[in-house]
């Protein structure tokens, strides 16, 4: 597995799609390695992606690289604390209790936080995500705190044996989000894609994708 290697290859494909957005491509550490992730900065990611803040607070001391990074999973209201503190951008809100948490989080160390709000489009029971009927809410919630800064939205598509039947989900996505983003400011990331339908997400309107098999190889988990 060259990490180096797939990392290039997948951000020339990125960059071969001619919009006039720029694709952010974070590369998703979870489960690897501290080394794992500097080759992946040294081959050019200027964003790297955990889903545990644990497991965050455990590499990026160690880390002695310059990346944005990204939590991607789910946030516990006990964990705001160091999630403040680790992140540049929690693309994971999803209920006004959490956003509550956050901002005071964010406001006891002075922070002004980037934030994406998580949608659970396809109503998945097992999934976070706010649903769509509740967007509007959360959104208005969001605005009203003094710390957060809402960014723009997160998706976790259905993980589907054909990517392709997610094609509508996608676009239905970028719609909702051109809409919000016409009427606010620093609204300016739609996150959605993984390695096995990052391709379709793309088609349809992501500008941000979170790879990390196709970077990095499968995960082991122990
Ligand atoms: C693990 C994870 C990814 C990356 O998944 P791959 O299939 O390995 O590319 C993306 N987004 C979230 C939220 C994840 O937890």
């Amino acid at each position: 597995m060259d990490v180096a290697e797939n990392f290039r290859a997948i951000r020339a494909e990125l960059d071969s799609i001619a919009r006039d957005e720029k694709i952010l491509l974070v590369a998703v550490t979870k489960n690897h390695g501290v080394e794992l992730m500097r080759e992946a900065i040294d081959a050019g990611a200027t964003d790297i992606g955990e889903n545990r803040v644990q497991e965050a607070a455990e590499k990026f001391p160690a880390l002695e690289r310059n990346a944005t990074r990204h939590l991607i999973g789910h946030l516990q209201t006990n964990k705001v604390k160091p999630a403040v503190k680790l992140f540049d951008l929690i693309q994971s809100v999803d209920s006004v209790h959490l956003a509550t948490a956050l901002d005071k989080a964010a406001a006891a160390i002075g922070k002004v936080q980037d934030v994406l709000i998580q949608v659970n489009a396809a109503r998945e029971p097992q999934k976070s995500g706010v649903l769509l009927e509740d967007l509007n809410t959360l959104i208005n919630f969001v605005d009203t705190t003094g710390n957060l800064r809402l960014r723009g939205l997160m998706m976790i598509a259905p993980n589907l044996p054909d990517a392709e039947n997610c094609r509508p989900l996608f676009r239905q996505m970028r719609k909702l989000f051109d809409e919000l983003k016409s009427a606010r400011a620093a609204f300016d990331f739609l996150s959605m894609g993984m390695t096995h339908d990052y391709k379709i997400a793309v088609a349809e309107g992501a500008n941000v994708v979170r790879v990390g098999t196709a970077i990095f190889g499968e995960r082991v988990y122990t």
